[in-house]
C-alpha cells in the first residue's frame, strides 16, 4: 500500500490504462480493419486482469480510458474496473484517427462510447481520450464536441511533437479550455525538456525503453514545474506473447520494446510516487485550474 495519497509532502499524479487489444495498434498498414477484429484472438481480458491486480496490490486506483468496442465485448471488465474503485473513461468506441475521421463521424463514435460505458458501468463518464492523441489543430473542433457530448474532462493533448497527431507548441499544463459550447478541462499528456527536446517517458515506447531511475528524475522535473504527471499504459505492453503485426524495424521496435520489463516499472512506480485517477485529481485542482485558449 505505497500510493500514499494522503501524504501531502509529495506531488498527486495520475495513472491511466487505454482499454483496447493487442491489434489496435494504430496507423501501420497490416493492422486489421474493424469488420475484421471479432475474428481475432483477444487478449484484453487476461492482460487488463494482470493490471488490475498489480493496481490493488498497491493500493492504486486509476482511470480506465475504454474503448466502447471492448466495453461491448467483454461488459464484465468495466464492471469488475468499477467494482474495483477504479474511474471509468472514454476511449471513443472504434478507435479511428481524429485527423482520418469527420466532425459527424466522431459526435457519434463519444456519444455512442459514453452511452455504452454508462450502460456498463451504471455512473456517470466524464473523461475521454483520443486514439493516439489524434486531435490536431485541424480537428479543434473535437472539443466543442466532447463538451456537447457531455465530457467534462479530455486528456488527448500531445504537446510535443509525434508520429500520428501531436500539438507541438501546445500549452503543458493542465487547464479549462474555452469552446463555443462551454468549458472543457484539458490535462495534456505531460512532457518535460530533454536534450532540447519535449519528451513524454510516462508512457508508451519512452517508458518502456529508458530505465526507471530516469523516468523517476523526470516526473520529479515535472512535478517541480507544479504539473501532475500523467501516466499512460495499454494492456498489451505488460503482454510479451501476443501476437506481432508486421510492420517496419523502426515502428516495431517503438510497439514491442521491452514487453518483458514493463510490469516490473510500472510496479516501481506504484511503489514509489502518489498515484489517482483523473477524476479525483480534478476533485482537488479542478476549481483553480487556469485558463487556457490553447487547443
Ligand atoms: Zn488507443
Amino acid at each position: 500500500m505505497c500510493s500514499d495519497e494522503t501524504d501531502p509532502g509529495k506531488a498527486l499524479n495520475i495513472m491511466s490504462v487505454d482499454v483496447e487489444d493487442w491489434f489496435h495498434i494504430l496507423d501501420v498498414r497490416p493492422a486489421p480493419r474493424v469488420d475484421q477484429w471479432d475474428a481475432l484472438e483477444s487478449r484484453v481480458e487476461r492482460n487488463l486482469h494482470f493490471l488490475l491486480d498489480a493496481f490493488d496490490e498497491h493500493g492504486v486506483q486509476v482511470t480506465c480510458f475504454f474503448l466502447g468496442w471492448v466495453a461491448e465485448r467483454f461488459p464484465h471488465l468495466v464492471r469488475t474496473a468499477a467494482d474495483r474503485g477504479h474511474e471509468i473513461a472514454s476511449h471513443g468506441h472504434l478507435h479511428q484517427l481524429i485527423y482520418g475521421t469527420t466532425r459527424q463521424a466522431f459526435a457519434q463514435d463519444i456519444r455512442h462510447a459514453k452511452a455504452v460505458l454508462e450502460d456498463i458501468a451504471q455512473r456517470p463518464v466524464l473523461g475521454y481520450r483520443a486514439p493516439g492523441f489524434s486531435i490536431v489543430r485541424a480537428t479543434s473542433w473535437a472539443f466543442e464536441e466532447l463538451v456537447e457530448g457531455g465530457y467534462r474532462y479530455d486528456s488527448s493533448i500531445f504537446p510535443a511533437a509525434r508520429g500520428h497527431g501531436g500539438l507541438a507548441g501546445a500549452r503543458t499544463d493542465p487547464h479549462r479550455l474555452w469552446t463555443a459550447s462551454g468549458p472543457l478541462l484539458e490535462l495534456p499528456i505531460s512532457v518535460t525538456r530533454f536534450l532540447g527536446q519535449r519528451v513524454c517517458f510516462f508512457g508508451g515506447g519512452y517508458l518502456r525503453l529508458f530505465p526507471y531511475p530516469l523516468i523517476e528524475r523526470m516526473a520529479r522535473a515535472v512535478n517541480e514545474d507544479r504539473r501532475p504527471v500523467i501516466y499512460y499504459i495499454h494492456p498489451r505492453e505488460i503482454d510479451p506473447h501476443q501476437p506481432r503485426l508486421p510492420m517496419a524495424r523502426s515502428r516495431r521496435f517503438k510497439s514491442y520494446v521491452n514487453l518483458a520489463t514493463t510490469a516490473g516499472k510500472l510496479k516501481a512506480i506504484m511503489r514509489s510516487q502518489r498515484l489517482t485517477t483523473f477524476e479525483r485529481w480534478l476533485e482537488v485542482n479542478g476549481a483553480s485550474l487556469p485558463e487556457g485558449l490553447d487547443g
